[in-house]
């Protein structure tokens, strides 16, 4: 199955292969090339249905990343639609197939394997608020993305369509950028925000949650992709009980015992550099001081903040821990939106395609 990316990810391992017939149409050519991913996909196979990506070995020993491969096995080939598309004038792309077999399989089918393997990671990032993938993945479901390569990045989803028939609905995400905000950020049609928020965030803003733990993937925090600088705070009162431990893998890292309350501990892994004399073990720290600002230190690829709660050897989902709340797009870019989803809906293939 493919996994959401985790931008510590490194090491990335193929499972082993399983045949499938895959009856591809490529949608759209890919012009230029220099993928960012190409280093990690470049093996000659012609389908991969899973992409293995260790996880750095974030928190210690005590919490050492394991290796894990989805624990479903592909099944069976992705048949995708037989709806002919093309680039249109935008340079943005249109994928629309339905699902047989895995995910990944669906996307190589119609993207292609080196465009295919990194857009399964970006468009898993948002199923993953809808349904547990890839278990919640039933044969016939259909999905259809817009998106665009960029040289030397992965991919940029514009619009997520899916279909599911364990929940009987149609899914919709689109990427709009409020006037407020700093990021472009998913939306459903309803004007609701794609990713819920923890209530006493580590971060008062970012660009997107790239790792889950419900994805499956057994990684143990919560990745916020964010850029460097981005200030970090606490989450809950609690007294700093170590910083900079395997400083190799989790970099500038900062671990805080909560005071009372659950007796969690938070750890705040690839921060910027701590300034001396600061966020030192023993230190009391309150709920939404700031501890440091996020980096791209230890083993990280890219700047983010992993966010990872504790209590005792037990790894907890912040998003079960932690208060959540689900933000709605501001009235003032209602119209903006409404005019920003007809002109992604146009790029994709009529819904009566769906649900197979
Ligand atoms: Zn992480």
């Amino acid at each position: 199955m493919p996994e959401m990316p985790s931008l510590g990810d490194s090491s990335p391992k193929k499972s082993p292969l399983v045949p499938v017939a895959i009856a591809a149409v490529i949608f759209s050519t890919v012009v230029g090339g220099g993928y960012w991913f190409t280093h990690r996909t470049s093996s000659p196979e012609p389908v991969a249905p899973a992409v293995t990506t260790t996880e750095f070995a974030d928190a210690g020993a005590a919490v050492a990343e394991t290796l894990h491969d989805g624990g479903v096995t592909p099944t069976a080939a992705a048949v995708p639609s037989s709806t002919p598309a093309a680039e249109n004038k935008t340079g943005l792309k249109t994928l629309a197939v339905t699902i047989n077999g895995p995910l990944e399989s669906a996307i190589v089918s119609s993207a292609g394997k080196d465009v295919g393997t990194a857009l399964t990671q970006v468009v898993n990032r948002s199923l993953v608020w809808w349904l547990r993938v890839p278990q919640d993945l039933v044969k016939g479901d259909t999905l259809a993305v817009v998106y665009e390569t960029r040289e030397g990045q992965e991919p940029l989803v514009h619009a997520v369509r899916f279909t599911s028939r364990k929940l009987g609905k149609t899914l919709e995400a689109w990427r709009f950028a409020p006037k407020e905000g700093a990021f472009a950020r998913f939306f459903q049609t309803d004007g609701s925000e794609l990713e819920e928020r923890l209530v006493d965030s580590p971060l008062d803003n970012w660009e997107q949650i790239t790792s889950l733990l419900r994805d499956g993937r057994k990684h143990k925090g919560v990745d916020f992709k964010t850029p460097v600088g981005t200030p970090v705070k606490a989450t809950f009162d609690g007294t700093i009980t170590r910083r900079n431990w395997n400083f190799r893998g989790n970099g500038n890292s900062i671990e805080v015992q909560e005071s009372g309350g659950q007796g969690r501990t938070a750890m705040y892994l690839h921060l910027s550099e701590l300034p001396k004399g600061s966020a030192l073990p023993g230190q009391k720290v309150k709920k939404g001081e700031v501890l440091a600002k996020s980096g791209n230190t230890g083993h990280s690829f890219a700047p983010h903040l992993h966010y990872q709660l504790m209590k005792g050897e037990t790894v907890l989902d912040p998003f079960a821990s932690h208060a959540t709340t689900r933000a709605q797009l501001p009235a003032a870019d209602k119209v903006a939106f409404e005019a920003q989803v007809a002109k992604l809906k146009a790029l994709m293939p009529p819904e009566t395609a769906a649900g197979g």
